[in-house]
């Protein structure tokens, strides 16, 4: 895959050399670049921000070096581009909350670019221009807070979808098992323990040391679904009552939840009293 990523703090980006999405890069599965957004100014002070019209604080993102950044971005393309150009992620906290659908959605694409924002954020221009011009623009927040720029977004999105590139992660099955992923229904993850079997009193238990594959397997199904319950009751509103075996719908009722009509669950109505 390949990644381009403008920015004016390419600095800012170091940690994706190392670890797994380093060598990642090291073994040619991840082409990341980053470009200097400065490099695309014209006047001596390289400036990349003005004032915004209407008035406000703040200053903005000016279009004419994004123009100018992104279109050498899009002449150049990777040899494995089908086409269709990158899907070019800007970060926002107005945009679509990034999820693990998205980073699987994404890791199947060749190529991805990012537009970094800073200060109050890029001319409202530069994405319409691209989306007009057929680029596929998707503004992508990473949760309902503001930061001061765009590169942890890259480093939180480039992580995600990097690690589902085939050969970046050792353990390929252990993907699937994780939360979110949707082998596992968008579950989260079922509480894990290791050695030593006791510890400060606590105990791992039993049930996983059974040997008993099944129990296993329906004691993690049951955890997952009451710890999602209990802690994302929203992340149920999108659990299929059809993947769902009489002992879930069981569990879940016991924490509340009911099928809500709609292709997921939500609060159980309170029983009526006679
Ligand atoms: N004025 C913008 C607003 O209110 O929507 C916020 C601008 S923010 C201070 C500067 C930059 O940080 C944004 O352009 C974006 O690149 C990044 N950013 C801030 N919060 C973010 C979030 N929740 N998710 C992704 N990127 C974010």
């Amino acid at each position: 895959m390949r990644v381009d990523v403008v920015t004016i703090f390419g600095e800012y980006l170091a940690p994706l050399s190392l670890s797994l999405i380093g060598r990642a890069r090291a073994q040619g599965l991840l082409d990341l670049r980053v470009h200097d957004l400065r490099e695309h100014t014209r006047d001596r002070h390289r400036t990349v921000d003005d004032t915004p019209y209407g008035g406000g604080a703040g200053l903005l993102m000016k279009p004419e070096p994004w123009g100018e950044a992104l279109d050498a971005v899009l002449a150049d393309p990777p040899p494995a581009d089908d086409g269709r150009g990158p899907v070019l992620l800007v970060p926002s906290p107005a945009g679509e909350v990034f999820t693990q659908a998205a980073a699987v959605e994404l890791a199947a694409e060749p190529w991805l670019a990012f537009a970094c924002g800073r200060y109050e954020g890029i001319d409202a221009r530069v994405a319409e221009h691209y989306r007009a011009r057929g680029v596929r623009v998707r503004e992508v927040s990473l949760g309902d807070y503001v930061l001061n720029g765009g590169e942890v977004a890259v480093l939180v999105v480039v992580e995600a979808v990097a690690r589902l590139l085939p050969g970046v992660v050792g353990n390929a099955a252990s993907l699937a098992e994780e939360s979110h992923a949707a082998e596992h229904d968008g579950l989260l993850e079922h509480p894990a323990y290791t050695k030593p079997a006791s510890w400060r009193g606590l105990d791992v238990p039993a049930v996983l040391s059974s040997g008993d594959h099944g129990a296993v397997a329906r004691w993690r199904r049951e955890e997952a679904l009451r710890r999602t319950a209990r802690r994302r009751p929203d992340l149920l509103a999108r659990l299929d009552p059809a993947r769902c075996s009489g002992a879930d719908l069981r569990v879940l009722a016991e924490e509340g939840f009911a099928p809500d009509g709609a292709g997921g669950f939500g609060p159980a109505a309170p029983a009526v009293a006679h």
